[in-house]
């Protein structure tokens, strides 16, 4: 006979926004699993590969309550000081700027800190099998039937799962998406994204740079280090991540690495001196993606399953945290009221806090990339007067500041540094 699992919530996807919703979930003491069709162990590659995320305050918050932060393997880099500036590859960025200091926002916090890829699996892996209400399925086939009262996910050749609740955090194609039916809106940006990571001469200080270039955004996000990194004469090492028009970029990714680091340089500016490319080098087609509903009978849908954004802001990962807090906060507070976790309900008080942080997103992001992936003179002038404005007026600032570090008037709950009682 088959084995039945009875638990609150099913997370289908253990990336690193269902399996974080997973942990926090597990933590406050509700019977959950999570099930993941690729091996969960594989991820945490054994060498340093270039890719990390920026992962704001508020995610951190998150991330602490569901006892992952505390896992990472090393101390990640801190982000202190943001520089925005306008520029052209090879040129002078231009002197108008906006430059934020995280000791002049809020309680003197970092703007958020680089954490590898790699090392936010290590921390996410370990903490998994560590929670006693916590079944995580990897590598498993789910097939997941829902009825008005319950979902059942059978697992290929394991338990059939009774859940309350079942979540799609199965990424961008997330197939119980599709079988709910949920149309999705997606604009293509005509762009590959090309992230990685380079060691440098000068010390970055905590410091990231976004220049927009006429093509696209390009970020370089400082990196915990040195130790591990280059060598001797390129002691410090940050990420990039560079948005660019899709023929330009499959040439850039042609180049050897002495070439491919002067296209790096010809588009920082000269701040960290001179510059070689470490680790692999990774690309993505940019697009982005809008579900028309994040909830259906018995499902709600996190992460880039709902949405996915220009990576101009590093917010897309940030965002499906966002998504995380809403709904685990929903489902607790629901349990403790004596609730159903998976009713309607709750579903729509999610759908109604996640979407319109959502949205916004998307939206910001969506005209960041146009008005700066544009090179007419006259917008040009126009957004670097702009972007001086900004820097000159500090209420203004901060409010942009606060909102990267994922902040907002009245943040409460688990983003808010909220524990969780288990
Ligand atoms: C170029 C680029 C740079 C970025 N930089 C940043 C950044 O600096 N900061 C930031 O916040 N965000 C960043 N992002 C966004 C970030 O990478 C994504 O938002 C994030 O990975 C989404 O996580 P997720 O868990 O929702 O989905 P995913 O990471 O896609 O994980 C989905 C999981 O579901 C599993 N899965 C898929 N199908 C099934 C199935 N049928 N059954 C079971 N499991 C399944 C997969 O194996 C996977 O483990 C960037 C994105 C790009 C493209």
């Amino acid at each position: 006979m088959t084995e039945t699992l009875d638990v609150t919530a099913c997370v289908i996807g253990a990336g690193p926004v269902g399996a974080t919703l997973a942990a926090t979930l597990a933590a406050a003491g509700l019977p959950a699993a999570v099930v993941d069709r690729a091996p969960l162990p594989p991820m945490e590659l054994p060498e340093f590969d270039g890719r990390a995320y920026a992962i704001a305050l508020t995610s951190r918050r998150l991330l602490d309550a569901a006892g992952i932060w505390a896992r990472l393997p090393a101390e990640p880099q801190a982000i202190r000081h943001i520089r925005v500036r306008d520029g052209r590859p090879g040129a002078r960025p231009s002197r108008l700027g906006l430059d934020f200091e995280s000791a002049e926002v809020g309680t003197g916090e970092p703007f958020g800190w680089m954490v590898e890829a790699r090392a936010l699996r290590v921390a996410l892996n370990a903490a998994l099998p560590r929670l006693p209400n916590l079944r995580a399925f990897a590598p498993a086939e789910a097939t997941v039937t829902r009825h008005l009262d319950q979902a059942e996910i059978r697992i290929a050749g394991g338990p059939t799962i009774r859940a309350r609740l079942v979540v799609g955090a199965e990424g961008r194609d997330s197939p119980l998406r599709r079988q709910a039916g949920i149309p999705v809106t997606r604009w293509d940006y005509g762009q590959l994204g090309l992230v990685g990571a380079f060691a440098h001469e000068k010390p970055h200080r905590g410091t990231a740079l976004e220049m927009f270039l006429p093509n696209g955004p390009f970020a370089q996000l400082p990196l915990a280090g040195p130790g591990g990194f280059g060598s001797a004469g390129f002691p410090h090492a940050s990420a990039y991540v560079w948005s660019e028009r899709t023929d330009v970029a499959r040439r850039a990714l042609a180049l050897d690495d002495e070439r491919f680091g002067r296209e790096l340089a010809r588009r920082l500016g000269g701040h960290l001196g001179g510059v070689r490319p470490i680790g692999g080098r990774w690309s993505y087609p940019l697009s982005a993606l809008w579900a028309q509903r994040f909830t259906d009978t018995r499902l709600a849908l996190v992460g880039d399953a709902a949405h996915g954004i220009h990576p101009i802001a590093g917010q897309g990962l940030n965002l499906g945290f966002r998504d995380v807090a809403a709904l685990a906060e929903e489902v607790i507070a629901a349990v403790s009221a004596n609730e159903d976790p998976g009713g309607a309900a709750v579903l729509a008080r999610y759908q109604a806090r996640a979407r319109p942080d959502a949205m916004l997103m998307l939206g910001a992001t969506h005209a960041l990339e146009k008005l700066f992936g544009n090179d007419i003179g006259p917008v040009r002038l126009a957004r670097r007067l702009g972007i001086a404005a900004v820097d000159r007026i500090p209420a203004l600032k901060r409010a942009f500041a606060e909102r990267a570090m994922g902040m907002r008037p009245g943040l409460t709950g688990l983003l808010g540094g909220q524990r969780l009682l288990g």
